[in-house]
């Protein structure tokens, strides 16, 4: 086996408060069920030198590569509005960097951070997130990378009993999350913060490290993270896709999506839909969004006062200034993305109506998401056999079309195939019966979302009736 691969680890050099030396659990009975070639390669990691078994015991934590020193990350966070002052990698481990990237495993036993919970993960989540996050990467959306899944060979008990246990291993441009900076702000560790601060810099925007003051640091930082996140969230929202769990432990400084725990995409249009079982009063609901990711930007602003300046009145004035006004710009961030979605190229303000407009009846006449945006040369084209005709359609139609000159690009702006809930849900069941077909199945046709291809006509269609899936659990 050769073992030239050797792993890096800038967390390492940072200060011992930041993270926990761990080892995994023991999983005798692992194997292996998904692993992504193409990202192994992008990587750098020759896979082909290693067999499944090898790959099993890597990914399972069990072999260490040169250079792992495995460890659980410190964080706090807001959950749902809350404070909380130690959260942590409960169930997760950081194996090491491979070029610039993180390689962390999911639900690989207890770390210090675990609290009561038992460090490991079902099966669901792990396939869910593998092919969620793997499709977002396909759909143009910044997001972690799945690399591989692993069926642990042990149960675990979760909210509707026995399950199979399962380990994920995920990519990402880092693990540092607007929590993290919490973490050291609850403690009052500015000292921590600063490091962080210039630890996050180097990683994610490195364009900022000529400025030498913190104070200019810190503010290069937030409007930097919020442009991304605006931007971000307006990718979402041109998917259709719901978070449902946007604490600020779960949003990333690099300002891409993480943690897809009861994460759903919409089937039928509705503005405040919400799907998470825990979300009760709608605060992570598709159209709330904006306001949340603005909210969550704000309270990383909070850690950062203290750098921005002495005085806590003048620190928060300049971040009012500064930042305030980007915030305010994400609402028009996403409404540019649907009037782009729509074939509105040159954005005018006139055209927010346009955009509000079809949202309105989609949500009206409950049509499914995807296909009302999938569907439009045909509006234009007068051939449509998809919308139904009412006043409202025909009111957004003549605006529409005097506002777009061509649909012939559209398709390669509004996908076809999506990871539509009921396909997640049915590629987990047949997962746990040990059936990893229509999951590889439906990984392939998510490699091409914006390709039509008539063999693939049943994951185009929205669910039946009976394949409905209304609520989503984040099952750990
Ligand atoms: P999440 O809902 O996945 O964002 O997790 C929130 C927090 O709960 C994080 O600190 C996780 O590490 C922790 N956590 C979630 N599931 C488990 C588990 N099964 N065992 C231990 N900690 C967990
Ligand atoms: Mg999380």
């Amino acid at each position: 086996m050769s073992k030239e691969i050797d792993l890096e680890s800038s967390y390492l050099k940072l200060p011992p408060v930041f993270y926990q030396r761990v080892q995994a659990a023991s999983f005798p009975e692992a194997s292996l069920l998904l692993f992504n070639e193409s990202l192994a390669l992008e990587l750098g990691f020759p896979y082909q030198n290693y067999s499944a078994e090898e790959l099993t015991s890597i990914f399972s934590g069990k072999t260490l590569l040169k250079g792992s020193t495995p460890i659980a990350l410190a964080y706090a966070g807001f959950q749902f509005g809350h404070p909380v002052a130690s959260l942590g990698d409960g169930r997760a481990l950081l194996l090491g960097e491979l070029k610039g990237f993180d390689i962390q495993l999911k639900g690989s036993g207890v770390t210090p951070f675990s609290r009561r919970g038992d460090g490991l993960s079902a099966l669901g989540p792990v396939i869910r997130e593998y092919i969620v996050s793997e499709a977002m990467n396909r759909l143009g959306i910044p997001t972690t990378r799945a690399l591989c899944a692993l069926r642990s060979g042990e149960e675990v008990y979760r909210q509707f009993g026995e399950e199979p246990g399962g380990i994920f291993t995920r990519v990402a441009p880092s693990h540092i999350r607007v929590g993290t900076f919490q973490y050291f702000a609850f403690k009052n560790d500015i000292d921590s913060i600063t490091k962080l601060l210039n630890y996050t810099l180097e990683r994610h925007y490195p364009e900022h490290l000529n400025l030498s003051s913190m104070a200019e640091r810190a503010m290069a930082l937030l409007k930097s993270f919020a442009q991304r996140q605006g931007e971000l969230i307006a990718k979402w929202s041109g998917v259709g896709f719901i978070h449902g769990v946007m604490n600020t432990d779960n949003c990333a400084l690099g300002g891409f999506t993480i943690d897809y725990g009861p994460c759903a995409f919409l089937d039928e249009f509705k503005f405040y839909k919400v799907f998470s079982s825990i979300d009760e009063r709608g605060r992570y609901s598709f159209f709330n969004q904006v306001p949340i990711i603005q909210w969550n930007v704000l309270r990383l602003a909070d850690t950062l006062l203290p750098l921005i300046d002495a005085n806590e009145s003048q620190a928060i004035k300049k971040v009012e200034q500064e930042l305030i006004p980007l915030l305010e710009n994400f609402t028009e961030l996403r409404t540019r993305e649907f009037a782009r979605k729509l074939g509105i190229n040159e954005f005018v303000q006139e055209d927010t109506l346009i955009v509000t407009e079809f949202l309105e009846y989609l949500e009206k006449e409950s049509l499914d998401f995807t296909l009302s945006f999938r569907n439009l040369p045909s509006l234009y084209n007068d051939t449509n056999i998809f919308y139904p005709k009412t006043k409202e359609l025909d009111s957004f139609v003549t605006k529409w079309k005097q506002r777009v000159q061509s649909v012939e690009h559209l398709d390669s702006i509004n996908p076809i195939y999506i990871p539509r809930n009921h396909l997640v849900q049915k590629a987990i069941e047949l997962s746990y019966q040990g059936d990893m077909s229509f999951c590889k199945k439906l990984l392939t046709v998510l490699d091409s979302p914006f390709q039509e291809r008539e063999e693939y006509k049943e994951f185009s269609l929205p669910p039946l009736q009976q394949e409905r899936v209304e609520r989503t659990f984040c099952g750990t």
